[in-house]
């Protein structure tokens, strides 16, 4: 059966990170395509005041993208507006890949808080999850996180062991540019982002 992930994010903006764990995922779960989806409106984190738009965050999407041909930036939770539920995603890549395997990608921060997230029962019935270590020594607590939520929503949970890269996109917003990607760097310094506003 044909494997299709989707990685979500705020992407404000896509970095090393980000890549590093989208390629991991590809690479060991087989997956054909990942999506990689910018949140319009993320309902898991509080965003600063600092950001870029939706518009320029599907851009830059678009241009991490580039990265690898199994990665397409994928619009539709900023097409959708409102609050972007992992729930409503999953219910439409259902209905577009109904033959395939879905698997969502994602970090050991929002692998923490997943079991909390809006209609997680009915979401984590129908894909199969794939977590990232953001940082060193992550790994322990991850498994005892994919153990629980395996026991309590019969998920699969698969843990990427990979060399995480350190960096966040809020790093990047306040100019430690160093895990940001060449090209999303320019895109930064010509669209004037992040500059105190
Ligand atoms: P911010 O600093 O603005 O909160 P972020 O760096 O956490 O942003 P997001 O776009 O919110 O980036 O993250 C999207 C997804 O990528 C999440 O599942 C997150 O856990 C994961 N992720 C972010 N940074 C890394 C990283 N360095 N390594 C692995 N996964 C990451």
């Amino acid at each position: 059966m044909r494997r299709i992930g989707f990685f979500g994010g705020t992407f404000d903006p896509p970095h090393k990170g980000h890549i590093n764990a989208a390629v991991a995922a590809c690479d060991i779960l087989g997956l054909e395509r990942l999506l990689l989806i910018p949140t319009y409106i993320p309902p898991h984190k509080t965003r600063d005041g600092n950001g870029a738009t939706a518009a320029q965050r599907l851009e830059m999407t678009t241009i991490a993208a580039k990265a690898d041909p199994r990665f397409l930036p994928d619009a539709r939770e900023i097409e959708r507006g409102g609050n972007s539920y992992t729930y409503d995603t999953v219910m439409s890549l259902k209905a577009e890949f109904p033959q395939s395997e879905l698997w969502m990608v994602c970090g050991s921060d929002m692998l923490a808080t997943l079991g909390k997230w809006y209609r997680a029962e009915d979401f984590l019935k129908e894909i199969k999850v794939a977590a990232a270590p953001r940082a060193e020594g992550e790994l322990e607590d991850m498994r005892q996180t994919a153990r629980l939520l395996e026991k309590n929503f019969s998920c699969e949970v698969r843990l990427l062991e990979i060399e995480p890269i350190e960096v966040s996109s809020t790093e990047i917003r306040r100019g430690g540019c160093l895990q940001a990607l060449n090209e999303i760097a320019e895109y930064i310094q010509k669209h004037q982002l992040y500059v105190g506003k």
